[in-house]
């Protein structure tokens, strides 16, 4: 018995190479699978049930789908994007701006009001409200 789970798992893990496993969004992605699941099952109308239920379903194939994927470098990268996402909502100290000119990220601090911002790439100055 402990052979055949021996087996099992080395061609689990022979299956697995290459491949991307999981990370953040994905345990995010599996996350609102679930909820929406629950939600699902809790929902008397069904309309919005069914709605529901097609969503659990889009985000768990997504998941498995990332996890199987072969293209490493693409599923790092969506990671990455997700995570940089997640840092800046969690961030309450500042706002971030994209520069109009050259596309450039420019952080400033939050709650001061009207303020003028020049981009440290382009020197492009633009005003947002901060
Ligand atoms: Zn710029």
């Amino acid at each position: 018995m402990k052979k055949l789970g021996q087996r099992l798992s080395t061609a689990f893990r022979r299956f697995m190479m290459g491949r991307y496993g999981t990370d953040k969004l994905n345990t995010l992605l599996l996350g609102l699978g679930f909820v929406s699941c629950f939600a699902s099952a809790l929902i008397r109308n069904n309309g919005v049930s069914l709605l529901f239920t097609v969503l659990a379903y889009g985000f768990m194939i997504v998941a498995l789908f990332r996890c199987f994927s072969r293209n490493t470098y693409k599923r790092y990268r969506e990671n990455r994007k997700y995570l940089l996402l997640r840092e800046r909502i969690r961030d309450r100290k500042h706002r971030y701006f994209t520069c109009p000119r050259c596309r450039q990220t420019v952080r400033v601090p939050r709650g001061k009001g009207k303020i003028a911002i020049t981009c440290p790439k382009c020197k492009e100055k633009f005003t947002k409200k901060a």
